[in-house]
């Protein structure tokens, strides 16, 4: 019989991520707090569970993909019907985005009980998720790590960052602080430049071609922003979570970033201005309100 895995939280990134390892021929226990995130998993015969706590009583493997750290320590911990509290559970693999320090609170107290902790973060959003394209950033001792190799390989491309709880999580900071970074300054040069009368899918051809191209020129631009979507598939709320975990962790290594700091202040601005769920392209519409334009091609 085909492996049983559990998991939490199946929403934009863990929902497709729990639909391939389905494709890949293993059995799903699912639990998260929206039935409309489990359902379409229970119809291709994934066994629902009614708490955290159910899903760590049935498999041995357990998956998370969780929104905040806050929601990582309940999911974990939670005294009632927390992963923690179940009889069959032996490795819990976060592939949230909750920061070193959570990542590592949460694997000594899991450890307390003979429960080990894989912070295993991914970049690539929805469409790697789907493709099964992600980069999959993995911290755990050598052998854990090459136990997991098979089924973590579904998701996409492995790194081993390391063998300490959390340094997967502060290569995924790093980068999100980067992929957001891009994101504001390319808003910022595009709203200037359509200012000026360049048409924006002109500038941002310009760009692709030159030295400014980015993730954000390359990727959020054509496919969310100029087309007037704004659904790339990351919420506001979650990016700027990331780079205030980001700036937090570096400021408290002693590594000022002040480039960092304004990043986090636009997420904050466009939280602010368009919700925490909004998609994190409205960055771009804050840029076009402040400027008196419209970015689109
Ligand atoms: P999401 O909000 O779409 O999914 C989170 C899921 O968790 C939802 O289905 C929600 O109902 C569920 N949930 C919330 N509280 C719960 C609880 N107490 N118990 C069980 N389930 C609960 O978010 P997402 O975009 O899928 O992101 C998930 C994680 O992956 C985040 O940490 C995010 O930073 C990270 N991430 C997201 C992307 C992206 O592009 N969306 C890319 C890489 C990493």
């Amino acid at each position: 019989m085909a492996d049983l895995l559990g998991f939490v939280g199946v929403g934009r990134m863990g929902g497709p991520m729990a639909s391939r390892l389905l494709d890949a021929g293993y059995r799903l226990c699912v639990y998260d707090v929206s039935d409309e995130a489990t359902a379409p998993l229970v119809a291709r015969g994934a066994e629902l569970a009614a708490s955290p706590a159910e899903v760590a009583s049935t498999a041995e493997t357990v998956f998370i993909s969780l929104p905040t750290p806050d929601v990582v320590r309940e999911v974990t911990l939670g005294s009632n019907g927390g992963l923690i509290n179940g009889s069959k559970v032996r490795t819990i693999i976060d592939l949230s985005t909750t920061g070193p320090g959570v990542a590592t609170e949460v694997a000594g107290k899991l450890a307390e009980r003979k429960i080990a902790l894989v912070d295993s973060p991914v970049s690539g959003g929805v469409t790697g998720a789907k493709a099964g394209t992600l980069a999959v950033m993995v911290s755990c001792p050598m052998p854990t790590y090459q136990k997991l190799e098979p089924v973590l390989k579904v998701f996409g491309k492995l790194f081993h960052a390391g063998e300490k709880p959390g340094l997967a999580q502060t290569a995924k900071l790093a980068n999100n602080l980067l992929a957001a970074t891009a994101l504001v300054a390319t808003s910022e040069a595009m709203a200037m430049g359509v200012k000026a009368g360049l048409d924006a899918k002109v500038l941002i051809d310009i760009i692709n071609a030159s030295s400014g191209r980015n993730s954000a020129s390359q990727d959020k631009f054509p496919r969310a922003i100029l087309p007037r979507t704004f659904d790339f598939g990351f919420a506001t709320g979650l990016s700027y979570k990331d780079v205030r975990l980001c700036v937090e962790e570096a400021e408290a290594m002693g590594v000022p970033m002040v480039v960092g700091g304004a990043v986090r202040e636009m997420l904050a601005v466009t939280r602010a201005r368009f919700g925490a769920a909004s998609d994190f392209t409205h960055i771009a519409k804050v840029l076009e309100e402040w400027a008196g334009v419209e970015i689109k091609g």
